[in-house]
């Protein structure tokens, strides 16, 4: 039976409202989507498990001193200022590669860690992404152990996050946490990202290395969120040359040409051959998506999780988006099914 990694903790982060043309607008990355995503797993036949607490070390290993403690106090520093905002929000912003130094005030140190304005952090976010990296060591953990597959529903999700900054409303890396983890058991990792949209956070913090394969499916940032990364002229650099494949794919793109592309990256995965995959599971390149960005149908999930678990290996699953609660289970179950039905016990 699969493991299913789920905790309550992550109903800590309550994100108030989603920044978008200009406007407040209700959060998309809602509570609920956890359970939902929980209770459909539970209702297909999976084993709801309990994580085991690692620490903070595998979170470490990933993101910078700086950036944990600014997560970790920078809400209480935040409600000092008189009349801040309920949840932390920057109005500056860092211009990566053109700063001179780390201000001391949390204002600019939001600013300097933070995207953007569509991930507010509040009082419970830092122990709700903690908790949610903690559910993807776990699954890391119980594959190295000899388990075939395991899922985490990781809640904040986390490719949008780099080493040293957050946005996309992510915080911490889950994924990128996870590949770690195996890397620092001797895994050779491969990491595929099918969210909808590009995973510049996991490919930022894996560019420069030829240790960890990234490849992303996506909907192009052309005209589309996280925009300045996910061409597919970005190919990795230094030693990581040749270890990045991003696959933009056109507005619309459904079931039959994404599979093509799939195919593409899973010939590469071949190639590569790592002893563990991480995928990062996106669930919002559904068709009745809120983001609008592919047209993959719920049996196109099920085509997905079949083609990922014919490559043989073993799988550390991660949520990431999904913003339509009406289908994300379903969709959840249509993939897993896929792909368990393929993978060797
Ligand atoms: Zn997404």
């Amino acid at each position: 039976m699969l493991p299913v990694l789920y905790t309550p903790l992550h109903r800590q982060h309550e994100p108030s409202f989603f920044f978008v043309a200009g406007n407040f607008t209700p959060a998309q990355e809602r509570i609920d989507r956890a359970e939902f995503l929980r209770d459909a797993a539970v209702a297909a036949g999976c084993e709801l498990v309990t994580a085991v607490e690692h620490g903070l070390a595998p979170v470490a290993d990933v993101h910078t001193p700086d950036y944990i403690c600014f997560l970790e106090d920078g809400h209480k520093r935040w409600s000092d200022i008189p009349g801040a905002s309920a949840e932390i929000v920057p109005n500056v912003f860092a211009v990566h590669g053109l700063h001179h130094g780390y201000p001391e005030r949390v204002v600019g140190q939001a600013g300097y860690h933070m995207q953007d304005l569509a991930s507010p952090i509040g009082p419970g976010t830092y122990a709700a992404a903690l908790a949610s990296a903690n559910l993807a060591v776990d699954a890391a953990v119980r594959v190295i152990a000899g388990a075939p597959a395991a899922y985490a529903i990781c809640r904040p999700p986390g490719h949008h996050a780099y080493r040293e900054r957050g946005g996309g409303v992510c915080y911490l890396n889950n994924a990128a946490i996870a590949a770690q983890t195996l890397r620092r058991h001797g895994r050779r990792v491969a990491v595929i990202d099918i969210d909808v949209h590009h995973g510049n956070g996991t490919q930022g913090i894996f560019y420069e290395r030829d240790d960890v394969y990234f490849v992303s499916i996506h909907r192009d940032p052309l005209n589309y969120h996280p925009y300045f990364c996910g061409y597919a002229q970005e190919r990795g650099s230094g030693a990581g040359l040749g270890y990045n494949l991003n696959l933009p794919l056109p507005a619309d793109t459904g079931d039959d040409a994404y599979l093509v592309a799939l195919e593409h990256a899973c010939g590469r995965l071949h190639s590569f051959q790592p002893d563990v995959l991480v995928i990062s599971l996106g669930l919002d390149a559904h068709e009745n998506d809120p983001f609008k960005g592919l047209r993959v149908t719920t049996e196109g999930f099920r085509r997905i999780g079949e083609r990922l678990g014919r490559l043989g290996f073993p799988c550390v699953m991660v949520q990431e988006g999904g913003y339509d609660c009406d289908h994300i289970g379903t969709n959840l179950v249509h993939f897993l099914d896929g792909l368990t039905s393929k993978l060797k016990p």
